[in-house]
This record gives C-alpha cells, structure tokens and sequence, in this order.
C-alpha cells in the first residue's frame, strides 16, 4: 500500500461523480472500549451533511457491521445518507426505502442464541449484540484466558452446527452472519444503484478486504490504519486523515465541476 496522496481525491471527485464508502468504526469514529459509546468524530457529522447536499456529485454511504439504528442514532443525519448495516444485511436507502435480507439463516440464528444463553457467561465483561440478521461476541474487556477461551467455543458451535452462518473475526470481537453478507456484496449493490459513480471507500478492519477487493482497479481503495497485509491500494494513519479526505472532497465538489465529457483530452 502506499500512502494514499495528497490531491488524488480530489482529482477523483471533479473528474466524476463518486460512490464514497465509509465503514464507521476505526474509520470516521476511533475505536472505544465500549462500543455503544463509539461516537463519531466531532467534525464528521457536518460534513457527511456537506456531502449529501450534492447527489449529483456525491453518493454517500456508511457501509459498517453495525445496525442502521445504532449508525443512525450515532449520526444524527436523517436526510440523503445511505446506510448499510450488518455487512449489508439492512440497507436503508436515501428515500427512507429499506432492504432487509437474512439469507435463510433464522433458524441457525435462533439456535446460536440458544447456546450463547446457556454458554456466554454474563460477568467477566462479555458482551453479546445480537443484531436480528447476526450475532457479535465483544471480549475486549475479558480477562485474556477467559476470552479465548469462550470465543474458542463460539467459533467451533458455528463451524458444527449452524451451516447457513460463517464467522467473521475483527478486534476483540467475533461475529456469526449468514453466508450472503460481506461488504464486497454491498459494494456491488450500491454500484448497481449509482451506476456511473467511481467507488471510493475507507476502512481499517478485516471485513472491509471484502469491500477493498470488490473495488479493485475500478475505484479507489484505502486503508486506515499502520501498515499491514491489504488489498487496499492506498493507506490514511488514523479517522483524523479520513476526516482531512472527507474535507478535501467536500471542497472539490463545491468548487467548479467539469464532467468528463467536457474535459479537453490530455
Ligand atoms: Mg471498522
């Protein structure tokens, strides 16, 4: 990966009009202990509504393992943002139109809830999120022999006895969701909507490799974080250089649009 660099995003966004792709968490929120407390950085609510405001130019998606609620409470943006929950399990479209999908996994869900009540212990800083289409353990406040030791678990019940679910690792949290989800599904289903548009998309955990290799050489890819093994093209440190791209595009797309038909050939 190399850094991604100064300017490409906003060469990007006055040449065509862009999907722009945020995961939430580690992305545009740092991460927290307590991930019901993850709120967004300061300055990224009012600029997601900058963006919004031009949908000729801008698609904007929050594509996150998270619930719509939750992402919506977290943003406070009613208007024009589209959110894709549960690795794209729940889509809730800038009309107010929503997507639910769960993939003929109900009852191997029902089942993982069963054995997570007789198995999870309810002290020692566990943490179920059950999000109807999937199922998070959080153990980022367990003690560390405790915590492999009940994800351990965790992941052998899926593998043996829920076959409509696949796991999905990320930091300090395993989660089961039906096969059908990833964010590189969700990449195609909002391309195929915005037809067009040039994907650009941010993120800095496991389950946005998916999202990163749907992209390919069709868009632009970027990692948040320090470096590591990705097929995203280019990498940010930290949510503050996410917030210094979103600004970058945010002033490009307010300043003169040339579309591409226009632009004398160089
Ligand atoms: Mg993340």
């Amino acid at each position: 990966m190399t850094p991604l660099p100064k300017g490409a995003l906003s060469a990007r966004a006055r040449r065509s009009p862009i999907l722009l792709c945020l995961d939430y968490d580690g992305t545009i929120a740092e991460i927290v202990d307590d991930p019901a407390c993850a709120a967004p950085h300061p300055e990224a609510p009012a600029l997601l509504r900058r963006l919004v405001a031009r949908p000729d130019r801008v698609a904007l998606a929050i594509v996150s393992g998270r619930e719509v609620s939750v992402l919506r409470r977290f943003l406070g943006i009613d208007d024009g943002l589209i959110l894709v929950g549960v690795h794209g399990l729940q889509i809730l479209w800038p009309d107010g139109e929503r997507e639910m999908n769960a993939g003929g996994a109900r009852g191997d869900l029902a089942r993982l809830r069963a054995w997570i009540s007789a198995s999870v212990p309810r002290s020692l800083g566990f943490r179920v999120e059950d999000k109807e289409f999937s199922i998070a353990l959080h153990y980022r406040s367990a003690p560390a022999e405790a915590a492999e030791r009940i994800r351990d678990a965790f992941v052998e019940y899926v593998k043996n006895n829920t076959p409509a679910l696949t796991l999905s690792p990320g930091k300090c949290v395993i989660e089961a969701l039906p096969r059908i989800a990833g964010k590189g599904h969700a990449i195609r289903v909002l391309l195929r909507r915005f037809p067009g548009f040039v994907p650009v998309y941010f993120g800095d955990d496991l389950s946005d490799e998916d999202a990163f290799a749907a992209i390919g050489e069709a868009g632009l890819s970027i990692f948040v974080g320090p470096e590591r093994k990705s097929a995203a093209r280019y990498r940010v440190d930290s949510p503050r250089d996410v917030i210094r791209a979103l600004m970058e595009i945010a002033t490009a797309i307010e300043s003169n649009f040339i579309p591409q038909a226009e632009q004398k050939p160089s």
